[in-house]
């Protein structure tokens, strides 16, 4: 069994990480992963950096946690994939399968809508996954859905309640659309404090039974089917 994390945070990069990339990968080998998707907020979401900034200086500082955890791969024993998550006033999404190349030729993509920002990127060979579609939060107005512009759902998101999953897991069910599970992790391997007073490491991710070597291989197992999804908490 080769343990993946679809959705994962770091710092700098990312304003509401909480720890460096070293830290998370090492994190990540000693829980036996075979392999993780650093997918970091995009321009359009909490990236560690202003707005008014120029768009290729955002660019390079975007995919700099990517590249420094790629250097790091090989000497940890860990594989790393790029995502990105992209976001429209807290309606997010999980994009895989687009490079910074593609994003450095294309920066007309940071003015556009959301609905045509998916529908670019999927033309572009994305493959899209909706990052907890139920999350309520203070910062969100409203609940959006774009059952016909994505591929994936994730039906469970380790940092979100279990009625906001089932929710998901039914939109998924219901739409047709592939079932994907991640952690939304921003903090390594460091547990966070509930209000409950429990101190818990929630991860969840996917499982497969032959080993990931690339985005493709990931979208190609996922389609077929041939993997599951897992939940655990740790105290
Ligand atoms: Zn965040
Ligand atoms: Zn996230």
């Amino acid at each position: 069994m080769y343990k993946y994390e679809t959705h994962l945070h770091t710092f700098p990069v990312s304003k509401c990480g909480r720890a460096e990339v070293e830290e998370t990968l090492n994190f990540y080998k000693k829980e036996g992963y075979d392999g993780i998707f650093l997918t970091n907020h995009f321009l359009d979401g909490n990236l560690n950096m202003p707005k008014d900034a120029p768009y290729l200086e955002r660019i390079n500082f975007y995919f700099s946690d990517y590249e420094k955890a790629k250097e790091l791969s090989n000497s940890i024993g860990i594989k790393v994939f790029l995502g990105i998550e992209i976001s429209y006033k807290g309606t997010d999404f999980l994009i895989y399968n687009i490079d910074k190349e593609w994003f450095s030729e294309h920066p007309e993509y940071i003015d556009l809508k959301m609905s045509e920002k998916l529908t670019l990127l999927r033309s572009a060979g994305a493959f899209i996954v909706q990052a907890h579609p139920f999350r309520e939060a203070k910062y969100i107005d409203h609940i959006r859905l774009f059952p016909r512009l994505i591929d994936g759902v994730e039906v469970i998101n380790a940092a979100r309640k279990e009625s906001e999953n089932k929710l998901a897991d039914i939109y998924a069910t219901e739409y047709n659309l592939i079932k994907l599970a991640g952690s939304d992790n921003h903090r390594g391997g460091q547990k966070k404090l509930y209000d409950n007073g429990e101190e818990l490491k929630k991860l969840a991710g996917i499982k497969t039974e032959i080993p990931i070597n690339s985005v493709e291989d990931f979208i190609n197992i996922v389609k077929s089917g041939n993997y599951s999804l897992f939940y655990e908490e740790k105290r």
